[in-house]
């Protein structure tokens, strides 16, 4: 390998790196991925619904042989309170009927690896077992890679760097600064089985559709995170993430608030009788859109979580934003290929030019405050959820008091259990996350 010389080197085969290789061996380019993984998708942890869209332009007849597990037709978004939970939610048909609402829950283990094999036969080469440890340069210019491996100097015209959270590769360039705890989240996750027959019973599904329950509040044992469960054919994928920041601050590890999770009076009776199979840790970018990283440079582009794609909202999108953020980039490259392999800094500007009109980076922007309205209301993950227990249950206490007495009586208590202020600017800071 040591004299072949290629036009793109991506390192990172997961979405947002296959994505990139995919886009350019279609237009003909030579191009190698290298992950350091046995198999794509084998080190890569996700909740998880991956969102198609991207895909579905990609390879609009996926589903054809793509590994999914279920399609999700089901959300459920709750509070979790100390015994119990206030939430609402949405089941709608249409998202049994094609294009499936473009979210299904998959394993990542089978999901990458077939994608790989689709990049594979759009003609690019992959290389797995492999880490990308630098870069090579000439004349100051990034010139390919240095890749763990007997003959590992890799040449490249343009190298796409798609090595997923904290890309050691994106911080040797300067193109960001070490993850900073409060702007990094980090996920467990266990896969737990269960009968299919009864996946279908406890979360009421029938045929292949799938469920997402979110969980807020007292989730994550007062730090500012979340909790989830996903339904997959035969097991459930169960979680929780934080910010290392406030994991800290609660003197919190991840595997006790799994477990305190699993154990709350709304998740056991969901995840009973389940037998282990998995159990995963990764970390998940939460700077949002300030926090982006530098996106490009002469030779060099970056993509997906390693450049701090993801939507830690409500919304939980990171697989569809990095697949977004790879084909652009990929995009990029091959028009800069076919006007005469440009891949100066100026030239390879039009990747950011095309983020700025994409989903991914509008929504970056759109929810921009989001980590930060949730640091500033960390009482939602605590105190208010103790409160919203006690107000709602007894709301809706049958117990022989009229209503209209009893409304008073909890508005009064909300309003003296905090400054009336706070609570307010709490529910405003609320709509960063929503909306
Ligand atoms: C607990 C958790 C739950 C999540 N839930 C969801 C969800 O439900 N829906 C959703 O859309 N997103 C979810 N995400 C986010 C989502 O997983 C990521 O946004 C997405 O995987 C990013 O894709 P990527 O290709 O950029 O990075 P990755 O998927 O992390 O891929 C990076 C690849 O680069 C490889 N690599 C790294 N360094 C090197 C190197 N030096 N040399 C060679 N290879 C290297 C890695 O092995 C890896 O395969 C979740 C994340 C976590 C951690």
């Amino acid at each position: 390998m040591a004299d072949e010389k290629f036009d793109a080197i991506v390192v990172g085969g997961g979405p947002a790196g296959l994505s990139a290789a995919y886009v350019m061996a279609k237009a003909g380019m030579q191009v190698i991925v290298v992950e350091r993984g046995d198999y794509c998708g084998s080190k890569n942890v996700f909740g998880g619904i991956f969102f198609t869209n991207v895909m579905k332009e990609l390879i609009p007849d996926f589903l054809k042989d793509a590994p999914v597990e279920r399609n999700v037709s089901k959300r459920r978004f709750s509070f979790l309170t100390p015994t119990g939970e206030v939430g609402g939610g949405f089941k709608f048909d249409r998202f049994n009927k094609e294009p499936f609402n473009n979210s299904f829950t998959v394993l990542r283990a089978k999901f990458d690896r077939w994608f790989s094999e689709k990049v594979e036969e759009a003609g690019a080469m992959i290389i797995t077992g492999t880490v990308v440890d630098d870069f090579l340069l000439k004349d100051g210019k990034i010139c390919g890679v240095k890749a763990r491996m007997e003959d590992g100097d890799l040449y490249g015209d343009v190298v796409v760097l798609a090595d997923g959270v904290n890309s050691l590769l994106a911080k040797k360039l300067g193109f960001h600064n070490e993850l900073s705890a409060e702007s990094t989240i980090v996920g467990v996750k266990e896969t737990i089985a269960l009968p299919e027959e009864r996946i279908r019973d406890r979360f009421g599904l029938t045929g292949n559709e799938g469920v997402a329950y979110e969980y807020f509040g007292m989730a994550t044992g007062g730090a500012i995170g979340s909790g989830f469960i996903y339904t997959n054919k035969d097991t459930i994928s169960v979680g929780i993430g934080a910010t290392i920041k406030s994991m800290l601050e609660h003197k919190l590890n991840p595997n006790d608030v799994l477990e305190a999770f699993k154990a709350h009076p709304v998740v056991a009776p969901l995840v009973r009788d389940g037998e282990q199979k998995e159990y995963s840790a990764h970390l998940i970018p939460d700077g949002g859109y300030d926090k982006l990283s530098k996106l490009y440079g002469d030779n060099v582009l970056v993509v997906g979580d390693a450049a701090g794609f993801v939507n830690a909202t409500l919304f939980h999108e990171g697989t569809n934003l990095a697949m977004e953020s790879g084909k652009l980039a990929g995009q990029t490259v091959v028009e800069s290929f076919n006007k005469g392999k440009n891949y100066s800094a100026e030239a390879l500007s039009q990747y950011k030019t095309r983020l700025d009109n994409s989903f991914a980076m509008r929504d970056m922007k759109q929810f921009r405050g989001s980590g930060k309205a949730l640091e500033h209301n960390s009482k939602l993950f605590g105190k208010y959820a103790v409160l919203m227990e006690d107000v709602v249950s007894e709301l809706f206490a049958v117990d022989g008091e009229a209503k209209w007495p009893k409304e008073v009586r909890l508005v009064k208590k909300v309003l003296t259990a905090d400054n009336p202020f706070a609570l307010l600017k709490t529910a405003l800071d609320m709509r960063k996350v929503i909306v």
